[in-house]
């Protein structure tokens, strides 16, 4: 069970006003991101209507009423594909607390009639000056994810995509956090071991939290070895010069199985830099492994790689120079 090719559909109707060729770009670029999931939108075929009695005192809408009445009560909405996200641009208001200006919500899921069914608003992204549509599409679906099929729940503030949020404009703190939390990886880490959920499932959530944050993440592997340390740290300094977050195979820790972290972290990474000087056995299993995900791949080496290896980018560096590694490593890393 190294890499499942089984993607899971999850189905995109539309409910009154969305701009949906915006969305259907962001979705285009979510299944291009991740291998676990397939994002279909279906915007043309099933787009149910938003009555003006659904609106509510404070300008927002009762959106759960809405889709609940269309999917129970109309024939040609009844049978739509599950799981099913209803996608709109409507204010998402609470029928409990109509007259609240402050009640409003990002999404729904509709536990009371069709878990399978979660409703989406693009509206609070309007109110995100720094974070564009498709960013807060990405964040959603991350934590729809997290929430839906992980089943790790909102919680208190922590600095973390879960952060459960009482003021609704500040959805932006979940942007800022830039990460989960402990108590989120040690869920995620049972959940693993249980079977529950699979490494590309978490990989997916956390590509596209971290492509909505626009955090770019390169895993380094390189002979457990403390010669190898100042090279470490020349790539660690380019990268980082540069914006990236960086972390080398030892500095993985959350899984008791070295080989499922490593699996993870090539899965998450926008960039895997090798650095295959002396042909190490570990690193020369990771990158067969970057290989079979498809995930971009940078080869650093002492002396050249072997023959198979050599229509890699390489990056051939002295010990004695890395400056010179360092500017070739931000060269390769700016078309990544
Ligand atoms: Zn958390």
């Amino acid at each position: 069970m190294i890499h499942s090719c089984q993607r899971k559909t999850i189905t995109f109707a539309q409910l009154g006003p969305l701009e949906t060729s915006t969305v259907e770009q962001a979705l285009f670029r979510a299944n291009e991101l991740q291998t676990a999931f397939y994002f279909k939108p279906e915007f043309y075929n099933y787009r149910l209507p938003l009555d003006e009695m659904y609106r509510l005192a404070n300008g927002g809408y009762d959106l759960c009423g809405a889709v609940k009445h269309s999917l129970l009560r109309l024939k040609e909405f009844r049978k739509l594909p599950r799981p099913l996200i209803v996608l709109t641009s409507a204010l998402f208001g609470d029928a409990d607390d109509p007259n609240n200006p402050e009640a409003f919500y990002f999404s729904s899921q509709e536990d009371d009639y069709n878990p399978k069914v979660t409703i989406i608003t693009t509206q609070p992204s309007e109110e995100l000056a720094a974070f564009n549509l498709q960013q807060y599409l990405f964040m959603m679906l991350s934590a729809h994810i997290l929430s839906t099929y992980v089943n790790i729940s909102y919680h208190e503030q922590r600095g973390c995509l879960l952060d459960y949020d009482d003021e609704w404009r500040n959805d932006d703190n979940c942007l800022n956090s830039g990460a989960l939390c402990d108590e989120c990886e040690v869920e995620i880490q049972k959940r693993l071991r249980g079977k529950q959920i699979t490494i590309e499932e978490i990989a997916a959530a956390i590509r596209l939290f971290n492509r909505a944050i626009r955090k770019k993440y390169c895993f380094v592997v390189m002979p457990f070895s403390a010669d190898f340390d100042c090279v470490y740290k020349a790539v660690q300094e380019a990268l980082e010069e540069k914006g990236w977050e960086v972390k080398r195979s030892d500095d993985v820790a959350f899984s008791r199985l070295i080989t499922e972290s490593v699996l993870r972290e090539i899965l998450v990474s926008d960039l895997v830099l090798a650095d295959f000087s002396g042909c190490n056995q570990n690193v020369a299993y990771e990158v067969g492994l970057t290989h079979a995900l498809g995930s971009d791949l940078l080869l650093i080496a002492q002396n050249p790689p072997p023959f198979n290896l050599a229509n890699e980018q390489t990056v051939l560096y002295r010990i004695d120079d890395l400056e010179h590694l360092k500017i070739a490593v931000q060269r390769a890393a700016g078309s990544a």
